[in-house]
């Protein structure tokens, strides 16, 4: 019997988890399902419900319910990770309840390290966002050896991560003569095509030589992406090797099994 998946978000029709999911499952002959599914905003919690009483084996969860789950669920068992980033992105339905997993930050090292070749240790990494995705990922780059800073356009959320991750955090104002060898949006502002906010005079002068710029965001050329390019960032790259990653991660947890990942990025880059 096909067992069944899906990816709860809003807005959803751009995720393209449900063709990655069909690749790993044809690459490995798994026998599942994978679906996108918009959930209201305030229809999270409903959502996970019917999808367990209609008998799905598990879900993704991107924007913006990434900390809901945390919330919502904080009855489910979980891995570090989740208890770490306050976040999850993988359900895995149990007969004995819901277990909580975050692959994001295990996607992200993964692409840096082993698609792009660009080593953590020591590195000067900037991460701009405090959201889900931003607490998915601190703990891995610290402990990839990244010496991390995060700023936020809310600076208390910054700063509030930093205190619990034990990096450094800085406001907007706090970068002007700073340079970093990685910088990563982790900020949702190329959805609505817009750059993260800050100012433009201190943003240009943060790309190191031979930086790697690196968006979160996937599926086009964000205007972070463009200003980096412009102003000396030396590799820019999107999140696409990232999704794909962390996609395999948590088919991993599901199936038991890892699907390799380079064929599918390559698939999906294909124009
Ligand atoms: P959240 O909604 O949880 O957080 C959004 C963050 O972006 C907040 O820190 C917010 O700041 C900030 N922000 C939004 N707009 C702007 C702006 N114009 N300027 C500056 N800051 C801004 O989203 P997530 O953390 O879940 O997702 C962030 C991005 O990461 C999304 O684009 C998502 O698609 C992508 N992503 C990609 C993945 C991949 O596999 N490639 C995996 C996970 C996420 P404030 O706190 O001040 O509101």
């Amino acid at each position: 019997m096909t067992d069944r998946y899906a990816v709860i978000g809003n807005p959803i029709s751009h995720s393209k988890s449900p063709q990655i999911h069909r690749m790993f499952a044809a690459q490995t002959g798994q026998d599942i399902s994978y679906e996108a599914i918009e959930a209201p905003l305030d229809g999270f919690t409903a959502q996970v419900e019917e999808l367990r009483n209609k008998g799905y084996k598990g879900c993704n969860v991107t924007v913006p319910f990434k900390q809901t789950v945390w919330q919502s669920l904080s009855g489910a068992s979980m891995t570090f990770n989740v208890v770490e980033a306050q976040a999850a992105n993988t359900l895995t339905f149990r007969n004995d309840g819901i277990h909580l997993d975050n692959t994001d930050g295990i996607g992200l090292v993964s692409d840096i390290q082993n698609n792009l070749k660009i080593g953590l240790r020591n590195k000067r990494l900037l991460l701009i966002g405090a959201g889900g995705a931003a607490r998915g990922v601190l703990l891995p780059l610290r402990n990839a050896g990244a010496m991390v800073t995060i700023t936020n356009r809310g600076e208390f959320k910054a700063h509030t991560l930093a205190k619990a991750f034990s990096v450094a955090g800085c406001t907007y104002e706090e970068l002007a003569g700073k340079q970093f060898d990685i910088i990563i949006n982790a900020t949702s502002s190329g959805i609505n095509n817009e750059m993260p906010n800050i100012p433009a005079d201190i943003f240009k002068t943060i790309f190191a030589s031979s930086s790697l710029a690196y968006d979160l965001m996937y599926g086009h050329d964000t205007p972070f992406m463009k200003f980096a390019r412009e102003h000396g960032a030396a590799i820019v790259s999107d999140g696409l090797g990232m999704l794909v990653e962390q996609a395999a991660e948590s088919f991993s947890w599901w199936r038991g099994i890892r699907p390799q990942t380079a064929p599918v990025i390559a698939a999906l880059r294909l124009p």
